[in-house]
C-alpha cells in the first residue's frame, strides 16, 4: 500500500512534442539521488499512480519529474494537462536502488540514458558524490530528434562546473545535428564511435556504467557489456553496471 501525500504543481515546462517537466511542492522526506517517487491522480474515481525518477537533487526544492506523454497511457495525458496550482498525489517515500550506493568506484563513470531517463542522471550529477569518486563522467543521451534534447541549460551548468571531468554526448536516431552522434546507443558502442567520441574505452578496470531507459537499449547494451567481460553489479558480487528500466 502506498502512503500518499498531497502536492501542488508549482512549475511546468513543455519542452517540445510530448515532453514535459512538472515541479511539485510536497513535503517528501529525504531521498537519495537516483530514486523515484510514485505520482498519482484520481481518474474516474480511481487513483492511478506510476513511478517517476526525481530530476532535482536531494538538496533542491521543488521536486521535479520529467516525462513524455504516452497517448494511450492512463496517466501521462492527464499529467500533461496539469497547470500551476493543481493538486497531485505523490508517495510519502522515495524508493529505488539506482543510486551511487550501488556504483563501484573506478576511473570513469558512464551514464547511458534514452529519452526521459536523462532526468535521473541530472539528479545524481547535481550531487558531489560522483565527482568525488570518479575522474571522468560521460553522460550519453539517446533521443529520436533534436527537439527531445531537453535540459540543455542544466547540462551546460554541469559542463562549466566540472570542466575536464565531464563529457556530454547526444545520439539521435531520426534526425541529424552537428553536435550529436547519429544512431542508437548500442550501434555506437558496437562500431566504436561512442568510445571514440568520449576519448575513453569501456574496460573492466576503468569503467562502471549506469543504464537507464527503455528495455531494448538496456538489453542490447547489457549483451555488449557481457560479451566484453563486464558483469551486472550485485551487492554480494561487485560488478560493472547497474540498470533501471522505465518501460
Ligand atoms: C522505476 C521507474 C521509474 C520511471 N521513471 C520515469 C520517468 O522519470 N519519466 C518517464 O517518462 N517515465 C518513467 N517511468 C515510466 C512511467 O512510470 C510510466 O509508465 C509512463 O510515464 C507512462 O505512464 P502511463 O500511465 O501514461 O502509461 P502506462 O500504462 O504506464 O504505459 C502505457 C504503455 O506505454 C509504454 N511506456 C511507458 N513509459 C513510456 C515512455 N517513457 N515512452 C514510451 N512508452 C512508454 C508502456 O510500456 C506501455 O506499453 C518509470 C518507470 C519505472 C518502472
Amino acid at each position: 500500500m502506498v502512503d500518499w501525500i498531497e502536492g501542488r504543481i508549482s512549475g511546468k515546462r513543455h519542452w517540445s512534442q510530448a515532453l514535459y517537466s512538472l515541479q511539485i511542492d510536497a513535503p517528501l522526506t529525504d531521498f537519495q539521488a537516483g530514486q523515484y517517487i510514485k505520482v498519482a491522480l484520481d481518474v474516474d474515481g480511481e487513483r492511478v499512480g506510476r513511478p517517476y525518477s526525481l530530476v532535482n537533487a536531494p538538496q533542491e526544492q521543488p521536486l521535479e519529474i520529467y516525462f513524455n506523454e504516452v497517448p494511450e497511457g492512463p496517466l501521462t495525458p492527464k499529467l500533461s494537462d496539469l497547470e500551476i496550482g493543481d493538486r497531485i498525489w505523490i508517495s510519502a517515500k522515495a524508493s529505488g536502488v539506482f543510486t551511487m550506493d550501488n556504483v563501484v568506484s573506478r576511473r570513469d563513470l558512464w551514464m547511458l540514458a534514452t529519452g526521459t531517463a536523462l532526468g535521473v542522471f541530472l539528479s545524481i550529477l547535481k550531487t558531489a558524490e560522483p565527482w568525488e569518486r570518479f575522474e571522468r563522467i560521460i553522460l550519453v543521451h539517446g533521443a529520436r530528434n533534436t527537439g527531445e534534447l531537453a535540459y540543455g541549460e542544466t547540462i551546460a551548468e554541469l559542463q562549466a562546473k566540472h570542466e575536464g571531468a565531464f563529457t556530454f554526448i547526444s545520439a539521435l536516431t531520426r534526425d541529424s545535428s552537428e553536435t550529436a552522434l547519429q544512431g542508437r546507443i548500442t550501434n555506437l558502442l558496437e562500431n566504436g564511435v561512442l568510445e571514440d567520441a568520449a576519448g575513453a574505452k569501456i574496460t573492466t578496470n576503468d569503467s562502471h556504467l549506469m543504464l537507464c531507459g527503455n528495455s531494448e537499449m538496456i538489453k542490447d547494451v547489457r549483451a555488449w557489456l557481457e560479451a566484453h567481460g563486464l558483469h551486472r553489479h550485485k551487492r554480494t558480487e561487485p560488478g560493472h553496471y547497474t540498470t533501471e528500466q522505465y518501460h
